[in-house]
């Protein structure tokens, strides 16, 4: 069996009186797309804000690599390999696609690369964000400035900026949200092509995606893990269907 990558143990997430997370133990593997579904309040994008560092467990533990980073800031989280997206666009709009690449990483400058000439630098980092662009499929608008690109374009952006951090886990928050169904089909072909090299988290409300790429689907339901196993076991879950797929209220 491949080895764990990102691995919570019982995290548990508070907000007063609020049990946003509770309890919730998950693994993402190498290559492998594991889906948290689940109606709106139900604690995904907290789960997803703990996981990245930005938020502080009320108890629980988050193991990357094996090693224990429950309580590692969020610059610490992303040098340990764990990159992220957000539901709403966090793109700098005024700046070309390139230099929004550019700075996501320089943002996550590897140590070793802190003290070496700027030439080299500079070269390492425009590496870096062509590569990302090529990832996301943006290499063709990498000169355009952020704000005439496409909703769907904007959000392939934010991937591009989270891959030029060389993460080798990806948490991505509700990806597909707003977009149309064409721009819909080439973000489940780029999802896909990213399981090729990293371990992905997807919080998704797109039914119709999630069963398409998902290799493990967990479902959360008012903080709780309600199911979790592959497409087909979820898919014919009693307790998940009258809980949330049979609901058409889940978007
Ligand atoms: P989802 O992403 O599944 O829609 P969230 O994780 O955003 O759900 O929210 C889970 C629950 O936690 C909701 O009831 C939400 O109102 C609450 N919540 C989220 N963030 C905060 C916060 N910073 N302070 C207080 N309550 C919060
Ligand atoms: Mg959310």
């Amino acid at each position: 069996m491949s080895p764990v990558r990102l691995r919570t143990v019982k995290l548990c997430k508070r907000f007063g009186g609020l049990a946003a997370v509770s309890d919730i133990s998950i693994e993402v593997r190498p290559r492998e797309i594991h889906a948290l579904i689940g109606p709106n309040g139900a604690g995904k994008s907290t789960l997803i804000n703990l996981l990245s560092g930005e938020l502080r467990p009320t108890s629980g533990s988050i193991y990357i690599d094996g090693r224990e980073t429950t309580n590692c800031t969020a610059y610490q989280v992303s040098q340990s390999g764990i990159g992220r997206t957000y539901q709403k666009t966090n793109i700098f709009l005024p700046f070309t696609v390139f230099e929004n690449a550019r700075l996501a990483a320089q943002s996550r400058l590897p140590t070793s690369m802190r003290f070496i000439r700027d030439a080299s630098r500079n070269e390492f980092l425009n590496e870096r964000a062509r590569a990302a662009l090529a990832a996301a499929g943006l290499n063709h608008c990498a000169e355009r400035i952020a704000s005439t690109l496409s909703h769907g374009e904007q959000r392939q952006l934010e991937i591009a900026m989270c891959l030029a951090t060389a993460p080798s886990v990806l948490l991505l928050d509700e990806p597909l949200a707003g977009m149309g169904a064409d721009e819909s089909a080439l973000m489940v072909e780029l999802l896909k092509s990213l399981a090729h090299n990293h371990g992905i988290l997807l919080v998704e409300h797109d039914m119709d995606a999630v069963f398409q790429v998902a290799d493990r689907i967990t479902v959360l339901v008012n903080g709780q893990k309600l199911e979790s196993g592959t497409p087909s076991a979820i898919r014919n879950s009693a307790a998940v269907h009258s809980a949330y797929l049979g609901n058409d209220d889940h978007a």
